[in-house]
Formats: C-alpha cells, sequence, structure tokens
C-alpha cells in the first residue's frame, strides 16, 4: 500500500475558501463594474511569459527579476533530460535533430554545448566504456544544455499587457487603450502578512501610441488629466468598497534627461556619498546601483539622514513641474484628496513624471495596497512605437485584509431558502420548488434524503438559510405551503404559485 502523506499548499501559497470567496468575489465584481464605468475592458494575459520579457520590462537588476521569479526551461515534448546511462545516445540525436530544425535554442552557446556533450560521450564509449571523466564531462554537458526558451511565472502584469498591445496592433484601435486585468502573480518573496508568494493583483493600464506630430510639451495637460483620472477610478473603486483609512500620495520623479532626473540623481548620488558611512549596507550599495531606491529606505536610523538629502521637486525640468501641477489641479477639480511624498519613486528610467501609492488601515508594516505611475517609453522598449503609458496594480490580498480588518468582510447568509421534505410525493414537489427559486436567484439548499422537520429546520439553522419551506403530507395535498422564517420562528402557509412573489418580497423588505 501507499504510504500515507499528507499535502499542505506551499508556504506562501493558500487555499481561499468560502465564505471569505464571497468577499474575493465582491471586490473583483465592483472592480469590473467602477473600471466598466471609465471604459476600461478587461485583458487576461496568460500567466507565464518569456523571461526574457520581464527582464526587460520590470529590469534585470531588480530583486523582482534577478532573486523572484519563479523560471523553468520551456523544453520541447520530444525530449527529456537523460536519467540513465542508456538515455545518452538517443538524447544525443534528439538534441542534434531539435537544434537543427530551431525547436531547441541555436545559439552559438548552445551548439557548443551540444557539440561538447557529443565529443565527450564519443571520447567515452570509444575507451570501451572506462574513461570515467568524460563520462562525468558528457553527464555535465548533458545537463547544461539549454532545451527551450526560459519562462517565467509572472510577477506582474504590466508588460504581458503591453506586449499584448503590440502583438494585436492596437495601436490601430481608437487611443487611447484602457485595459484591466485580475489575477494570480508569483514571486519567491519571505511571506509573512500580507505578503505571499502566490498573490493577486487587480490592475489597469492606459495606453496610447503617439501619432506623427503628437508628444512633447504641448501634450502636458492631456497627460496629466489622464493621470488624474486613473487615480480618480482608483479612489472611486475603494470608496464604493468601503475600504478604510485609505491614503493616497503622489509624487513626480521627472524624466531621464539631463536637466531633470538624471542631473538630480547625480547630485543626490554625491550627497549620499558624504553620509555613506551612516548608512546600511543596502544603502551603501544602492548609492552605486540605484541612488533613488536608498530613498524608499525604511530603516529608522536611516531616516533623519535621508529628510536632509536634496529632492527632486527642486530639479524638475519646466514640463515637468507644469506636468505635476496640473495633476494637482486636475486631482482637486475630481475632489481627489492627496498627500505629496517626494520619497515615493521607482528605480527604472522608462518611469516618468507621475508616481503614486496608497496605503490603507490595518496591515502593519505591508500596508501599501495599491502602486502605479507612468511609464511612457516602456513598450517602445518592448519592440512597439512609441507609446505612452500609466497604470497601477492593487494588491487584492492586502486589499481584503484591510476590508477584513475594518470589519467590512461581512459576507451573505449561507441560503436564501432550505427546503424540507418528507414522504415520497413531497420530494418530486421539493425538486419542482428548488428549480422554480434557483431559476428566480434564490440560493437553495434541498437535502438529498427525507428528515423529520425538527431535523431538517436544526439543520437549516446551521446554515444560516433565512427561510425554511415545509412540504408534508398536508401541504401536497391542499397547494398550500408552509415558510417558516427562521431568525423569528413566525410561520404561515403562501400559495405554491405565489412562492417566488411572496419570498421576493419579503427578502426584498
Ligand atoms: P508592485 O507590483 O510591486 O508595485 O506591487 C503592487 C501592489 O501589489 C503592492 O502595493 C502590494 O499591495 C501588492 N503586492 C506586491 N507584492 C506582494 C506580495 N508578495 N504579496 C501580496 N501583495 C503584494
Amino acid at each position: 500500500m501507499a504510504e500515507k502523506k499528507k499535502f499542505q499548499a506551499i508556504k506562501g501559497t493558500r487555499d481561499l475558501l468560502p465564505p471569505e470567496t464571497e468577499l474575493w468575489n465582491r471586490v473583483e465584481q465592483t472592480a469590473r463594474e467602477v473600471f466598466g464605468t471609465f471604459g476600461f475592458g478587461e485583458i487576461r494575459p496568460p500567466i507565464f511569459e518569456p523571461t526574457e520579457l520581464f527582464a526587460r520590462a520590470v529590469g534585470g537588476e531588480t530583486d523582482i527579476v534577478s532573486k523572484e521569479m519563479y523560471t523553468f526551461e520551456d523544453r520541447p515534448l520530444e525530449v527529456d533530460r537523460p536519467r540513465v546511462m542508456g538515455d545518452f545516445e538517443p538524447y544525443l540525436m534528439t538534441v542534434k535533430k531539435l537544434s537543427e530544425s530551431g525547436s531547441i535554442p541555436s545559439t552559438t552557446e548552445n551548439l557548443e554545448k551540444i557539440k561538447n556533450f557529443e565529443t565527450s560521450w564519443e571520447v567515452f564509449t570509444k575507451s570501451s566504456w572506462t574513461d570515467v571523466h568524460s563520462l562525468m564531462e558528457a553527464e555535465f554537458y548533458a545537463g547544461e544544455i539549454s532545451l527551450g526558451p526560459d519562462v517565467s511565472l509572472r510577477p506582474e502584469a504590466t508588460a504581458s499587457v503591453c506586449r499584448a498591445y503590440i502583438e494585436h496592433g492596437m495601436h490601430a484601435l481608437p487611443q487611447p487603450v484602457k485595459l484591466y486585468y485580475m489575477g494570480p502573480m508569483f514571486r519567491r518573496e519571505r511571506p509573512q502578512k500580507g505578503r505571499y508568494r502566490q498573490f493577486y493583483q487587480i490592475g489597469a493600464e492606459v495606453l496610447e501610441t503617439l501619432q506623427p506630430g503628437q508628444g512633447g510639451a504641448k501634450d502636458i495637460p492631456k497627460d496629466a488629466t489622464v493621470d488624474a483620472e486613473v487615480i480618480e477610478m482608483l479612489m472611486t473603486f475603494f470608496a464604493r468598497l468601503g475600504l478604510e483609512g485609505v491614503q493616497l500620495e503622489i509624487n513626480s520623479i521627472g524624466h531621464a534627461a539631463d536637466n531633470c532626473r538624471r542631473g538630480y540623481v547625480q547630485k543626490l548620488k554625491m550627497a549620499l556619498e558624504e553620509v555613506k558611512e551612516q548608512l546600511g549596507p543596502d544603502s551603501q550599495r544602492r548609492i552605486e546601483t540605484n541612488p533613488l531606491r536608498v530613498l524608499d529606505s525604511k530603516l529608522e536610523r536611516e531616516q533623519a539622514i535621508i529628510a536632509g538629502l536634496p529632492k527632486i521637486a527642486d530639479h524638475l525640468c519646466d514640463d515637468c513641474k507644469k506636468q505635476f501641477a496640473e495633476v494637482k489641479r486636475q486631482l482637486g477639480l475630481r475632489g481627489v484628496k492627496y498627500q505629496e511624498n517626494w520619497r515615493l519613486v521607482r528605480g527604472l528610467d522608462y518611469y516618468m513624471r507621475t508616481t503614486f501609492e496608497i496605503t490603507a488601515r490595518g496591515l502593519g508594516s505591508q500596508n501599501a495596497v495599491c502602486g502605479g505611475g507612468r511609464y511612457d517609453g516602456l513598450v517602445e522598449l518592448l519592440g512597439g512605437p512609441p507609446t505612452k503609458g500609466i497604470g497601477f496594480a492593487i494588491g487584492e490580498d492586502r486589499l481584503i485584509l484591510s476590508l477584513q480588518e475594518a470589519g467590512k468582510g461581512g459576507v451573505a447568509q449561507g441560503r436564501d431558502v432550505f427546503v424540507a421534505w418528507m414522504g415520497e410525493k413531497a420530494q418530486a414537489t421539493a425538486i419542482g420548488a428548488a428549480q422554480k427559486l434557483r431559476a428566480a436567484g434564490f440560493r437553495v439548499e434541498l437535502p438529498p434524503v427525507e428528515q423529520k422537520f425538527g431535523k431538517a429546520l436544526g439543520q437549516a439553522d446551521k446554515l444560516g438559510a433565512r427561510y425554511a419551506l415545509i412540504l408534508g403530507d398536508d401541504e401536497i395535498a391542499t397547494g398550500q405551503w408552509t415558510v417558516k422564517t427562521l431568525a423569528s420562528g413566525e410561520q404561515r402557509k403562501v400559495a405554491a404559485q405565489d412562492m417566488v412573489k411572496f419570498l421576493k418580497g419579503e427578502i426584498e423588505e
């Protein structure tokens, strides 16, 4: 007999169960409704994509790409790694064939590995299978040969949305193209409250390819308005959900030019060099790799030092200053409250101007429920035409946690109607009644076996049903059905044909 084994969800992943999933559905349904009213349509990109796509879009140097992605080789069906020595010869043949047909990567590097494998295997077989060194070499190269493109589970979805925009020629659609998505993302992070390895995001992107003659300073008011409307949509969504303690922080990080962000980063770097000794190892490293990221630091002892660093607002170019002022004016017009936070940055070059983050109550240190910003240039970086972009990603797990902490996680009761029946005839009537009630949208529990009415009512109570429909001989004979309101215990007779109307009226009250 097979050994008994208990399986558990992998660390950092979890099952979402009823009744909590009702809240998840409510959140997702509300997102669909609110985003729909702003003219957004849903995109469902695949869960895995070429690793290269994320490396480019998210940045090869970021923690997400360098450490946190779940990556695997997407090999053709015809080939598997050799497990025993007898597999080596067929493996060699298959690999050679597949590299010739282009089904596995035929880069110079890979071809060289195949060659090395072939040579060492040949030396080994010619040595009458005694040259252990060549065998080990052959084994090594067999494992090194790349059997397919590297693919990764998506750590975020903006890259996929931009890839899809290009792939489907969406620049030819009326611009801008407004898309939203929701679904699981994967990052190998250290799990804690509000941080998981499989987590869920709800996000949206606005993409607009530049027409000839478009772009430049005259687009400033338009871009700022788009930014403000995207933020307004987010705040409307959170308000609709009743999320509490929502705080919106905004910043402008200028654009990648010497008279703007690049100039600022130079000054920041110089200022950081001066205080280097007082900083922790992470920040010290970032002075070289990505000085802006030092501003993200949450280390207590660095806070006072960071407060004294040069601020980006003092180094923005005129256009970026104008844009930021207009974003704020537009937020004002929409009644959206915000705080400025000059330390809100993004580490990548294509991010520009507007950045924002939203925090909510009840989340401890992982209190960011949403991050977003403008990323003109990303689509072009991925091989598309010059295209503007702005978007955000909401952490759905955290949004749900915050709603639950605030007591807003209340879910509808389990059942509307419990149909209690006794006797064969009553079962037929009960089935018919359940069909009618379900068709009318009620959540109905129909027990599979007959139960004494006392027991049935007890079960109805346990399931949180609001009404029990009681069908016994008397009800069948007269066509007058008994309905019991479980909370009050009140009981009355209703004509069979009036039952749906009666319950609708009751429930709407
Ligand atoms: P990012 O894509 O890193 O800008 O994250 C956007 C939002 O996703 C954050 O504000 C969080 O709410 C959420 N988020 C990011 N990483 C995780 C994670 N590992 N677990 C749960 N939520 C996350």
